[in-house]
């Protein structure tokens, strides 16, 4: 056979997945997965669901597409309603996009326009946090803080001001309030230092994805930046691309800490796998703002399209009949248990840290120093192929820049049961027991 012509990444033949339901994967050998991150954390009721493919259907056998500017979607305006309830209508105003990329890439260009329509064209610069991960486009890029993905691109992406976020796993002040307020301190002066009046957004996951393992915030640092942004005057953005829709056990993350976004991008979890989905909520006035200035100069041909949209209620609709919610916070509480007890029982275990079904897993070659495993032994590529070969998939990664270490999220399907969780970390165990230091 030829070889494929496609390219993603450089790396060895993959199998094929023959057929998945539930929390299951099996590909052609007949070899079962437990899919213990949702995918690339997407999928997050599991696959083969017949109520999201009957409600897809429905929409297929009336229209699958129409444009934004032609027709009035019905569609559409249902799952708009449907974010801004969950939002308990902080939030007013949505835009679709079909990515997570697209919809930070649409929440900065929002920002900016805003601000060019109150005659603050000068408000042009971002803040985010380093590390952390806002997409592959190039503005969202332009504020991820992961230096392997930015460097062939600083010259020409648009660049934000990075700053740290607390880390309560490394830090060495006295305790963790005076290390939230040191890091509050440092961001002041850093925005202080490059002009506040030129700053039009501050963005950042309230809780990290990929880029972090899970790395936590708090409280008091959300609500100590939130204070920063608005006496800078600039806009937060909060992006729950992976949080959102219930990963963590409330509809959005930022919701268990009380501290309201102006926007707020998410994706993933809303189409759950079935199709690509991703909206920008905002406060109404923002998009007010930009209307009267003529309109949002930004779109994307797929954005909002009946199907995309129709698999997202549904995806909403079934999340609220199942009460999938307690389920998260219950399977959670598992889950935190579970990957507590083999930190107790591997010494190279880290830290593990999460919220909900988002748990990251940090492996160091010292529980005491806290030193990672050097870089050359891709450690986070070797526990990941263990438990491949256990029957499990998980999220790997290895952070490079300023706390370094391999780490893994965990983050199944949010529809897992108990079963579910403890056969989960069964093949854990079994792939931590033959990690070898
Ligand atoms: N933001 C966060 C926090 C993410 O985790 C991701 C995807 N990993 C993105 C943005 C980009 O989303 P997408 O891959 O759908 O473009």
């Amino acid at each position: 056979m030829d070889p494929s012509p496609l390219f993603y990444q450089a790396g060895p033949a993959l199998p094929e997945i023959s057929h998945a339901q539930g929390v299951y994967l099996w590909d052609e050998t007949g070899k079962q997965y437990l899919d213990g991150c949702s995918g690339a954390i997407a999928c997050n009721l599991g696959h083969g669901r017949n109520d999201i493919r009957d409600a897809m259907l429905a929409q297929l056998d009336r229209v699958a597409f129409t444009y934004r500017t032609q027709f009035e979607n019905a569609p559409a305006v249902a799952l708009a309603q449907a974010l801004v309830a969950l939002t308990h209508h902080h939030l007013e105003k949505v835009f679709f996009v079909s990515s997570g990329s697209e919809a930070v890439e649409s929440a900065l260009k929002l920002a900016r326009q805003y601000f060019v329509a109150r005659g603050e064209p000068q408000r042009r610069r971002f803040v985010s946090l380093r590390p952390s991960y806002h997409g592959s486009t190039l503005g969202a890029l332009g504020v991820t803080g992961y230096e392997p993905l930015e460097a062939p691109f600083r010259d020409i992406a648009i660049g934000s001001l990075k700053v740290a976020g607390p880390d309560f796993y490394r830090h060495d002040d006295a305790d963790d309030s005076r290390h939230v307020a040191r890091v509050l301190a440092d961001t002041r002066a850093a925005i202080e230092a490059a002009g506040p009046d030129t700053i039009a957004a501050f963005v950042l996951e309230p809780v990290g994805g990929a880029s972090t393992g899970a790395r936590m915030l708090d409280q008091t640092y959300l609500e100590g930046i939130r204070t920063l942004c608005d006496e800078t005057g600039c806009l937060l953005i909060l992006d729950e691309v992976l949080t959102g829709i219930g990963r963590t056990g409330a509809w959005f993350a930022y919701q268990h800490y009380g501290v309201t976004p102006d926007l707020l991008a998410t994706a993933k979890g809303l189409g759950a796998g079935y199709y690509p989905v991703g909206a920008v909520l905002s406060r109404a006035d923002i998009v007010e703002t930009v209307m009267a200035s003529g309109g949002f100069q930004h779109g994307h041909t797929y954005a909002g399209n009946p199907l995309a949209c129709a698999t997202g209620l549904a995806v909403i609709e079934a999340m609220q009949r199942e009460r999938v919610l307690d389920n998260v916070s219950a399977r959670g509480r598992e889950l935190k248990e579970g990957l507590l007890a083999l930190k107790a029982r591997f010494p190279w275990v880290g830290d593990v840290r999460g919220l909900g079904l988002l748990w990251g897993v940090e492996l160091v070659a010292d529980a005491d120093s806290k030193a990672p495993f050097p870089a050359e032994q891709n450690r986070f590529a070797l526990i990941t192929v263990l438990a491949k070969e256990e029957g499990l998939l998980i999220y790997p990664r290895r952070t490079l820049d300023g706390v370094a270490g391999d780490h893994f999220l965990v983050t199944p399907p949010l529809t897992i049961d108990a079963a579910g969780i403890a056969e989960l970390l069964t093949r854990l165990e079994r792939a931590m027991a033959r990690f070898d230091r």
